[in-house]
């Protein structure tokens, strides 16, 4: 199991991580403040410092082989591992610290998308979340949409100042509130044993893995700014952060 302290707290910025391996492009841990790459979001880029005080750049984060492991990447490329890297060992401890500029930003346009699909509740097909802009991709067979007004119906979820909380569940506790299933906007995996669900205040609940801010206010400005075609059902829908303060 992996200790995803991303997950318990993702306002957590540094953390004291175990070494549990070593990896082709980095090093493996089971505890991790970084976040590895999934679900449309990018994988976590930050420092790690080692005893010695040496601070090797993490380039980005994956999950490791079996997914039971996070990988902090140390190398980019082909390039090789850094050489401060043959002075450590597994059951090291080295202290993590995470590019927070940049995961705030994915914070608050990942929670932004959830509230884009309460906006359009159609299927969501895809998505992407960047450094300040995201999209995702829906199943929309009918009619133009119009970009204002979405922006002004995203804009006003945001300043509804709705709280975002985690919640975990059983298959067993799901079906014992079937409830709860019909509220959710995506419905969970089955047969994983526990769902993280996120909920934002009472207009929206889903399954997610992801990073979110505790709140919508924390989302800032935010816009539609572009609608595209992608195939005869399928439109792609980006929105862009205007303001970029609140760090
Ligand atoms: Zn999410």
């Amino acid at each position: 199991m992996i200790d995803a302290l991303y997950q318990s707290d993702s306002y957590l910025r540094t953390a004291d991580l175990p070494l549990v391996g070593m990896h082709d492009d980095g090093v493996l841990v089971k505890r991790s403040v970084f976040y590895p790459q999934g679900g449309g979001q990018p994988g976590d880029q930050g420092k790690l410092e080692l005893a010695s005080g040496d601070m090797l750049p993490v380039h980005t984060t994956r999950y490791g082989p079996d997914r039971d492991s996070v990988l902090l990447v140390l190398r980019k490329g082909d390039d090789p591992l850094p050489e401060a890297l043959k002075e450590v060992s597994v059951g090291d401890t080295m202290t993590g610290h995470i590019d927070w500029a940049q995961r705030y930003s994915f914070m608050r346009v990942h929670t932004a998308l959830h509230l884009l699909s309460v906006v359009l509740p159609y299927p969501v097909t895809g998505g992407q979340i960047g450094d300040g802009e995201g999209r995702l991709d829906f199943d929309i067979a009918d009619g133009p949409l119009d970009k204002t007004a979405l922006t002004e119906q995203l804009q006003a979820l945001v300043e509804g100042d709705h709280p975002v909380d985690q919640d975990w569940i059983t298959d067993a506790e799901l079906d014992a509130q079937p409830d709860l299933v019909k509220t959710m906007s995506v419905k969970p995996p089955r047969g994983a044993g526990k769902v993280r669900l996120v909920r934002i205040g009472d207009v929206d609940l889903q399954p997610c893995g992801g990073t979110h801010v505790q709140s919508t206010a924390e989302i800032g400005a935010v816009e539609v700014r572009k609608i595209e075609n992608k195939g005869k059902q399928n439109r792609r829908v980006r929105i862009r952060l205007s303001s970029e303060d609140a760090v």
